[in-house]
């Protein structure tokens, strides 16, 4: 196995790992420790070239040293990346191969399950390093963040409304979410439990049968989704909903759900305001299952009551966030990454004190 550093100007560490025997070549890196240690998912796609697959492990590396600073898990960021097909390259030598490369960053970067990635091969990564989280809940980990996130998310809802209709009061607000799957499913249960009408739409025709009959949603087809009048507009489908053609069409007072890079370019959360519609920034109201993951890392280990309180943070993360952008006059988005960088300055000055 050969492991080779990449200098990257910026971040702390990236590393290339290529293994004959096994065909692993993976990269990882650690963009930022100030706040703890480098947390950050392990993902597996056919990238085209390492510079393709460098390119995605610097922006998502960066992205969850962003994260978890605004989510305050006293944690840095990092990410993982293996260059192959999830489909065909998946084997026992290649995870046993990947537990080896996580190891040598002596827990500096801890891994997690990411896109292509299943709690199966992260038990092979673990017998080789003790580096790994989001294990099953019977091997005394955290299990899977899915149902955290949707707390989360219905957290940063009150907030996101307190903030635009001066009521974190979630009875009575119609809510519409695109996408139904692990998180968005579960914050749909949610939302009603707490009062909220739910309007619920999926591609999967399956899915949302069987959501409609077991809790009675009103369910729409995606492409007229975006025409439903609402208070919340939820994305929990997939990235870069908001944009251009999408804007004009929304009518809601809030964009809130848990989809990773909603807006398809910085400025749409602009455009957004422009139109009067508060945009809880996607990588703070969808921290719950980050702040759960690291809860496993807490001296005593996993406890769901600890990790519970602590996602209620969210509520205060997001306030400080939308405080950010109305003295600033800036949009959220940008509001949350000031907030972020100055959690990381107030780090870097402890650190100078010690
Ligand atoms: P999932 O695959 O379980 O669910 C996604 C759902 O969206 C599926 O039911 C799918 O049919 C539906 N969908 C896809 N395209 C659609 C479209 N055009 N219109 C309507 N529905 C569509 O995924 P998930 O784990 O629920 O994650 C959803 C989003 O949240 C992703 O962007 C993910 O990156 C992000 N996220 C998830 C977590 C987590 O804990 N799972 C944490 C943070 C962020």
């Amino acid at each position: 196995m050969e492991i080779s550093d990449i200098q990257v100007d910026g971040y702390e560490r990236v590393a290339r790992c290529r293994d004959e025997a096994s065909g692993l070549h993976a990269l990882i890196a650690v963009h930022n420790t100030t706040l703890g240690p480098a947390l950050g998912g392990m993902r597996m796609l056919p990238y085209a070239s390492e510079d393709e697959a460098l390119f995605d492990v610097l922006r998502l590396s960066r992205g969850m040293t962003f994260k978890s600073a605004v989510a305050d898990t006293g944690l840095g960021g990092g990410k993982c990346v293996i260059i192959g097909d999830p489909a065909q390259d998946k084997t026992e030598e290649l995870f046993d191969a990947l537990g080896r490369f996580v190891d040598d960053f002596g827990g500096s970067y801890i891994t997690a399950e990411d896109m292509n990635i299943k709690i199966v091969d992260l038990e092979i990564v673990s017998r080789r390093t003790r580096w790994v989280t989001g294990l099953s809940r019977e091997s005394g980990s955290s299990g899977n963040p899915s149902p955290y996130t949707a707390l989360g998310c219905v957290v940063g809802l009150r907030a996101a409304l307190e903030e635009a209709y001066g009521s974190p009061e979630m009875a009575g607000r119609h809510v519409v979410i695109q996408g139904i799957g692990a998180v968005g499913g579960r914050l749909a249960v949610l939302l009603k439990e707490a009062g909220a009408k739910v309007t619920i739409c999926d591609i999967n025709e399956e899915l949302v049968r069987t959501m409609q009959n077991e809790h009675g949603f009103e369910a729409v087809d995606d492409d007229v989704h975006l025409d439903v009048e609402c208070d919340v507009y939820s994305p929990c489908a997939r990235g870069a909903g908001i944009n251009d053609e999408t804007i004009p069409k929304l009518r809601c007072g809030i964009v809130a759900g848990c989809a990773n890079n909603q807006m398809l370019e910085p400025r749409h959360a602009q455009v957004l305001r422009e139109r009067g519609i508060l945009y809880a920034p996607d990588y703070v109201i969808n921290a719950g299952g980050i702040i759960n993951v690291a809860c496993e890392l807490l001296d005593g280990g996993y406890e769901e009551s600890v990790a519970l309180h602590r996602i209620e943070k969210i509520y205060d993360n997001l306030c400080q966030v939308f405080e950010i952008s109305r003295n600033e006059d800036i949009p959220t988005n940008e509001a949350a990454s000031r907030l972020a960088e100055r959690r990381l300055e107030a780090g870097r000055e402890r650190q100078e004190q010690n």
